[in-house]
């Protein structure tokens, strides 16, 4: 489960200077305000290579296949449907995704890669999902690096 803002796009990063490797893309999603992203031709070959079935776990949901996937060089990906729970703040302080996620995981092993989990998710995750899970923490102002795909190989590899 893969996000986009904070992973592929290291958003927090020093707004005046793009990180090296990254290209920027300035997306349009409402007329008069454009978004720019910075996103790393590398990262798609990188995740491909770890062997997983990728799926988007991200606000872009769909539009990920759109503006991100052909950027990163992903196919297009399925993606988790988070309906009106978009952003839905939990009084467990469960990340409004994580549910989702381990709905759509129907009990399968998973890696979530994301910049926004918490200990509470944690929690949740191991008292719903039954399979093996990875909560893969990514520092939004560094995104994806060697080290990240190195956790998720081992992971794989269990
Ligand atoms: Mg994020």
């Amino acid at each position: 489960f893969l996000d986009v803002d904070g992973p592929l796009n290291p958003y927090a990063a020093k707004p005046e200077r793009r990180p090296e490797g990254y290209t920027t893309i300035r997306v349009a999603l409402h007329p008069g305000r454009a978004l720019r992203v910075w996103l790393n031709p590398d990262h798609g070959p990188a995740l491909l290579r770890l062997g997983y079935e990728l799926c988007w776990a991200t606000t872009w949901m769909d539009a990920a296949n759109r503006w991100i996937a052909p950027v990163v060089g992903l196919p297009d990906l399925p993606y988790v449907d988070f309906g009106t729970g978009l952003f839905a703040e939990r009084p467990d302080g469960v990340h409004w995704k994580t549910e989702a996620i381990v709905s759509y995981a129907q009990g399968r092993p998973f890696a979530w890669v994301d910049d926004e989990q918490s200990p509470a998710d944690t929690v949740y995750v191991r008292a719903h999902h039954p399979g093996p899970a990875l909560l893969h923490h990514v520092n939004p102002r560094i995104g994806l690096r060697e080290d990240d795909f190195a956790a998720l190989a081992a992971f794989v590899a269990l």
